[in-house]
């Protein structure tokens, strides 16, 4: 009886030895959030910060390289095993850039941003020539008309009022649709070129201006990248990016406020819409004219080899699943906030995850930490990495993104739906920098992923969820050449308070998605997300025309969705898991977040029809009700029907794991 009562006991012991606990103890979490918190150093990412954005570094180019290198030692200096993967391209640079007023005087423009004597780094402000990548040349002298935004609605306006854009340089606001949405409108109404400026009341307050405060001063002037590459991103010579006509066909031009003042000084004509004023005092009118510009634009190719750096964490794990996390290196000059206060973040994040490893985490996934080059232009790192590395990535979880860690106080995450609960879980305990409260009282409703960064080509091909993380949605100084140390030391984030933040956020986050039993995809999202984005469209108005396509398509996204409670409430009641179950477990649920990857890229969310750059909750649908085509509307409603039900069939298998003993 004794000895029948000890085999019992070492039975259940040894059952509990393999089956694994499905859900963390969370003391045992709590312990390691601590750790982590702890381990996050203010004075090393000011120390990297300094080291990695002292000079401009071009993708590609020697500095780049040199950038490149710190990286890798760092890297090395954790512990983590390092390789990198190159790539050649051709990538534009300015050789001469003209712009004068031609009438009703004579002025020729000053392009380059000022040198400031309070500013050591400006001192560079002559071999800085601002441009947009990809732009054609140009020599052409003609009317000047301003055009708000530059978007397709901003010209039918002008159009409505009787007037010309054809042949004509626009003049526009940087803000509103992205870069290469601009182009595409302009293209479409054959506007001659743009001239594209920061408007100070974009920034929505006039306060102490760089130098001497972070603020938007009147020399700045934002560079970027021309291509249309929420279309394809990456290299615009690709076959599939050619198809799809990714480089610009019109030339344009960065200039500052001080160059577009004087410029809207002399365009007279109608006054503007309300809505199209700036503060600007020269006042705001359509045009065109009577200013004629003569615009001179002259671009070279230079082949470049750019470098991408990983890093992988635990390679002793025999499970196959493995999440991203990354950042771009290459900035267009200093890139203090862009990308390198983003890049600091992420090899903080890196030493304290492998430090963490010495003091007993064993994680049960790898995570490979990714340093891109080449983003700048157009994600051309990123893309080319990706596309050569697909099988590999049939086995990533998610990929989480940063590029800029701080460009203003507020907490800006954007995410797919999916994993909305699992960031929440990583937030648990931790306090906003700015207002001491805690993020999961004040962090703010979770927004659609931007098609504008590294996050690309990991959602339109390697269909994975995403996170893209950091401070503040927008600032002044953004691709110029003052986003550099003294703008972020002094002025951004002098404390470093919002990177050690945003540390803590992605190495939690890291922790929690590396080492939870089953992979944390909350599919109760899915509804409500696809709901409201339903609602909206209903909104807009002409969904009528649907024929209840919408109504079928809702009643599939309810069936999804009691799957989806369904096994929200198994994984809550189910205590343990066998091994041989979690692995199988594991691969239902990552099939089921890779069976919204539809042939024509997410079919939950995709770069917007509309805006190009911001990610649309069901796009393809929001376009087809836009164009008010009911094939195109059948098409796109079916294409995620077939989402659903798939979807919904893996979770069900999922669901038997979990139900069987
Ligand atoms: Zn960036």
């Amino acid at each position: 009886m004794k000895q029948k009562g000890l085999i019992f006991l070492f039975l259940i012991l040894a059952a509990s030895f393999a089956f694994l606990l499905l859900r963390p103890d969370p003391k045992s979490d709590t312990e390691w959030f601590k750790k982590i918190d702890s381990s996050v150093s203010a004075a090393t990412i000011q120390e990297y910060q300094h080291d990695l954005s002292s000079s401009p570094h071009r993708a590609g180019t020697e500095a780049n390289r040199k950038v490149g290198d710190q990286i890798l030692k760092l890297l090395s200096k954790y512990g983590l095993k390092t390789t990198t993967a190159e790539y050649s391209f051709d990538f534009p640079e300015p050789q001469d850039a003209q712009l004068q007023l031609t009438f009703p005087s004579e002025i020729n423009f000053n392009l380059h941003e000022r040198q400031l004597s309070e500013d050591e780094s400006t001192k560079v402000s002559k071999n800085e020539l601002p441009y947009f990548a990809f732009s054609p040349d140009a020599d052409i002298q003609t009317k000047v008309i301003y055009a708000n935004t530059g978007s397709a609605e901003d010209y039918a306006y002008l159009k409505s009022r009787g007037l010309d854009v054809s042949n004509c340089i626009a003049l526009v606001r940087a803000r509103g649709i992205c870069r290469g949405m601009k182009i595409v409108a302009a293209e479409k109404e054959g506007v001659a070129g743009l001239l594209i400026y920061p408007e100070l009341k974009d920034q929505g307050f006039r306060k102490v201006e760089f130098p001497y405060g972070p603020h938007l001063n009147p020399w700045v002037s934002q560079r970027g990248s021309l291509l249309k590459y929420f279309l394809y991103p990456g290299d615009p010579t690709e076959p599939d990016a050619q198809n799809l006509s990714t480089l610009p066909k019109i030339p344009a031009m960065p200039i500052s406020q001080d160059v577009a003042s004087v410029l809207l000084k002399n365009i007279l004509g109608e006054a503007v819409p309300e809505s199209w004023q700036g503060w600007l005092p020269e006042g705001y009118h359509t045009g065109p004219g009577p200013a004629i510009v003569k615009m001179v634009y002259r671009g070279t190719k230079q082949r470049r080899t750019i470098r991408n750096i990983f890093a992988w964490l635990n390679t002793k794990t025999d499970d196959k699943h493995f999440v991203v996390a990354g950042n771009h290196y290459d900035a267009w000059v200093y890139g203090a906030a862009d990308p390198i206060s983003g890049t600091t973040v992420m090899l903080e994040t890196a030493k304290v995850l492998s430090n963490i490893t010495h003091k007993g985490w064993t994680p049960r996934r790898k995570i490979l930490f990714t340093f891109w080059d080449g983003e700048e232009y157009g994600m051309f790192g990123s893309t080319a990495w990706v596309k050569k590395n697909l099988p590999l990535l049939e086995n990533a979880v998610a990929y989480i993104n940063v590029d800029t860690a701080y460009r203003a106080r507020d907490f800006s995450p954007y995410l797919s739906p999916g994993l909305y609960t699992s960031l929440d879980r990583a937030l648990n305990g931790l306090q906003d920098p700015d207002s001491g409260r805690y993020f999961s009282e004040i962090r703010p409703e979770y927004q659609n992923p931007g098609f504008s960064s590294d996050v690309v080509p990991f959602i339109r091909f390697a269909g994975i969820p995403v996170i893209d993380a950091g401070f503040g949605r927008t600032y002044s100084v953004y691709h110029s050449l003052y986003d550099d140390e003294m703008w972020l030391e002094k002025f951004g984030d002098p404390d470093a308070k919002f990177r050690v933040a945003l540390s803590k956020i992605i190495s939690r986050y890291l922790y929690r998605i590396s080492n939870d039993v089953l992979l944390p995809y909350d599919f109760t999202e899915i509804q409500p997300y696809a709901s409201k984005a339903l609602n909206a469209l209903e909104k807009k108005g002409n969904i009528q025309h649907s024929n209840g396509e919408v109504e079928s398509l809702r009643q599939e996204l309810d069936s999804f969705h009691a799957i989806a409670v369904q096994l929200q409430k198994e994984i809550e009641t189910k205590k343990q898991l066998s091994p041989e179950s979690r692995v199988a477990a594991n691969k239902f649920l990552l099939d089921a977040i890779k069976a919204f990857n539809g042939s024509n890229g997410n079919v939950l969310m995709e770069a917007s029809g509309t805006s190009g750059c911001a990610g649309e909750a069901l796009s393809d649908l929001s376009d087809a009700f836009t164009a008010n085509n009911r094939e195109q509307i059948i098409a796109a409603a079916n294409n995620l029907k077939r989402s659903l039900t798939s979807s919904g069939q893996f979770l069900e298998k999922v669901i038997g794991i979990l139900k069987s003993k």
